[in-house]
């Protein structure tokens, strides 16, 4: 097994990948927006989680004409409150309707409470559940109920036969193993310290990452979610312990991409 990694966006197209966005845990760094990720084919775009600030590094990686759909894994701000910023754009700046926006209930709530027109007049939303399985374009994706306060989807991305997982937010309680078929790649929140796993707080430290990473079956792990001011190495030293595959941070602007045997 060899996985491939690469940088900005040359090179030639990859099957499937994934680009960070945005990548802070909560709330904004110096360096890095909340959550936000562009998953691409040679022919489709979709960006999972639309965290705040997130789509001004979005833009240097895509036209956002060009991007064919969004989906919101749940309900948090970080998570999603790009999208009032994004509908201004698709409406007042691209005159583009009929944006498609997945995303769960809660989301749509509050979304509605935040900017009603988004949904009246550009994104056209569907609400969707741990049983959803879109295809957008010639990507296949499916979701898994994680572990956390609100309903929140980790979401699972497949094409030509390759397959990237983002598990959004989750506890212990979860596990890529909820998947209904395995992931090569997973781009997988390591929030908390060793120190904090027996706190309650419904994230994850990089060991309790990493070892649910290795009975999944993961090929190649990429953390996230870290928040600003943590040592984001603390997270990688304390995967590697449990995982014995590659492991990398998630950093803005880099691209990682599966590749099989
Ligand atoms: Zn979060
Ligand atoms: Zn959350």
């Amino acid at each position: 097994m060899t996985t491939g990694t690469s940088s900005g966006t040359s090179g030639s197209p990859a099957p499937l990948q994934i680009t960070v966005i945005g990548c802070a845990g909560s709330y904004s760094s110096a360096y890095s927006s909340c959550s936000s990720y562009l998953v691409r084919t040679s022919s489709t775009a979709v960006l999972l989680d639309a965290g705040p600030g997130s789509s001004i590094e979005l833009q240097k990686h895509i036209d956002l004409a060009e991007i064919d759909a969004i989906i919101v894994s749940h309900e948090h701000p970080d998570h999603w409150t790009e999208l009032p910023s994004l509908y201004h754009a698709y409406r007042f700046g691209l005159a583009r309707p009929h944006v498609p926006v997945y995303g769960t209930a809660g989301t749509r709530l509050l979304l509605d409470a935040a900017c009603s027109e988004a949904t009246a007049y550009t994104f056209d939303w569907t609400t969707i559940d741990e049983d959803s399985t879109p295809k957008i374009g010639d990507i296949d994706f499916s979701f898994s109920l994680t572990d956390h306060p609100v309903e929140t989807l980790a979401i699972r991305a497949e094409s030509g036969g390759y397959s990237i997982g983002y598990s959004a937010d989750t506890g212990p309680g979860w596990s890529p193993e909820a998947f209904a078929a395995p992931i090569d790649l997973l781009v997988y929140e390591a929030s908390l310290r060793i120190d904090m796993e027996e706190l309650g707080i419904p994230h994850i430290s990089g060991r309790q990452a990493g070892r649910r990473a290795t009975s999944a079956d993961v090929r190649h792990l990429v953390l996230t979610h870290i928040p600003p001011g943590e040592v984001h190495d603390d997270r990688v030293a304390a995967a590697r312990a449990e995982f014995a595959g590659p492991i990398d941070l998630a950093v803005p602007g880099r691209t990682f991409t599966p590749a099989s045997v």
